[in-house]
């Protein structure tokens, strides 16, 4: 028997999985997949270390009809699929760690209590993230989980970039700006400090910008500040979400429009972003391939509050070294890429015409004042490798 780190992500309509090899102290991807469509049209699709198809199977409707019975599908699928491996644990991502953690953390009772009273702060996520949890602890108490938060990474923060300007008691009550994506950070601050140590542990900005977006201003690789705040709503402009707001608007949907505030947060949530400023898609693909002005105006949009969010995070850091660019837009859109940069030219930043290829690279033209980098994320890898350490098989920043 070899044995095997599990990572687990698991929201309210898929639950994503990685499997990876513990080989000496570092870490080989078997395969990895998810299950979605829960409640709707469940798939299951699984590829290999190469990304070459496992699996691809769909499911009746009813054969899925929950978290809990999407759980059980994977379990027999992983045990099916193990190949004479053990796994030895399992790392989960959760996204709210509240005022308390800021490190990732092997799960006991305790701390599985102290994360459900997190529920409050991140209702939806929180919740899908846990349940695993729980029915694996039922199943397998011996089998150690461990926990990695989304908001770990910013707990470092000082107060100034904690704070909202609301009244003291409410700081102290938890309503804070936590920041999200720290897992993808921490792992783009680390390939960033293999690739250009001399910057680094400098002034870096890092934008993820998927379908949720955020960015990071980050001092000798720790976070300073994130768009992000009590939220996963605040920030940014995304997909369908709206990024920050006059909190006014969500006064008068309530007050003078006579919305529910569940209606209210589902359009904040799910019709807002890209979505709502277009009318026609979240995904800038699809924008990006239209010839009507709404889309236009959505990523001119986008671009902008973008760069805006580039020029705050370095009067944060009283400056910029590097810009970093990560995530399914950050990674995949040349053309965002170089419309954010270059609203950033009397900031002195200036990329090269080749920046079209996939993968790390670096972007910027010689005598441009701070370095461009795009760099894959994978917020997996990094919870497996803090998975790892936690069961002391590795030393920190060890691993694949
Ligand atoms: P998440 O993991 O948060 O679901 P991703 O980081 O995978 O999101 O980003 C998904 C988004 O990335 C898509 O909605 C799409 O807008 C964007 N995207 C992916 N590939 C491309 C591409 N080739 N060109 C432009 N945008 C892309």
């Amino acid at each position: 028997m070899s044995d095997a780190i599990l990572v687990v992500n698991a929201g309210s309509s898929s639950i994503k999985f990685k499997l990876y090899d513990v080989v000496g102290g570092a870490l080989a991807l078997v395969f990895g997949g998810a299950i979605g469509g829960i409640g709707g049209m469940p798939t299951l699709r699984v590829t290999d270390g190469n990304g070459d198809s496992l699996t691809e199977r769909r499911f009746e409707a009813a054969a899925v009809p929950d978290a809990s019975a999407a759980q059980h599908h994977l379990a027999e699928w992983l045990l099916e699929h193990l190949g004479g491996r053990e796994i030895v644990a399992v790392g989960h991502r959760v996204v709210h760690g509240g005022p308390d953690f800021a490190e990732p953390v092997r799960v006991d009772d305790a701390v599985l209590r102290r994360l459900e009273s997190f529920i409050p702060l991140a209702p939806l996520h929180q919740l899908s993230n846990l349940d695993p949890i729980r029915v694996l602890r039922q199943r397998r108490p011996d089998l150690p989980q461990v926990a990695c938060f989304d908001t770990a990474f910013h707990r470092g923060h000082p107060e100034l970039s904690d704070r909202f300007a609301l009244p003291r008691h409410l700081y102290d009550e938890g309503v804070r700006r936590y920041g999200f994506h720290g897992l993808s950070y921490e792992y783009v601050a680390g390939r960033l400090r293999e690739v250009a140590p001399e910057v680094a542990g400098a002034r870096v900005v890092i934008a993820h910008l998927g379908s949720g977006a955020s960015l990071c201003a980050l001092r000798e690789g720790r976070s300073q500040e994130a768009t992000m705040g009590f939220t996963a709503l605040d920030g940014l402009p995304m997909g369908t979400r709206s990024g920050g707001l006059d909190p006014g608007v969500v006064l008068h949907l309530i007050e003078h429009k006579g919305m529910a505030p569940a209606e209210v947060g589902h359009m904040l949530y799910h019709e807002s972003g890209l979505l709502g400023l277009s009318g026609l898609s979240n995904d800038v693909r699809a924008l990006l391939a239209s010839d009507r002005p709404e889309a236009a105006m959505a990523l001119d949009f986008f671009c902008r509050r973008a760069a805006q969010a580039v020029a705050g995070c370095a009067v944060t850091l009283g400056g910029l070294d590097a810009l970093v660019f990560t995530a399914g837009i950050g990674e995949n859109a040349p053309e965002i890429r170089r419309r954010i940069v270059a609203a950033l030219d009397w900031a002195g930043l200036i990329l090269r015409n080749d920046s079209d290829g996939t993968g790390m690279a670096r972007l910027d033209a010689p005598g441009s004042r701070a370095q461009v980098w795009v760099i894959p994320t994978d917020e997996e890898l990094m919870i497996a490798k803090h998975t790892m350490r936690l069961l002391g098989r590795t030393a920190p920043g060890a691993g694949a």
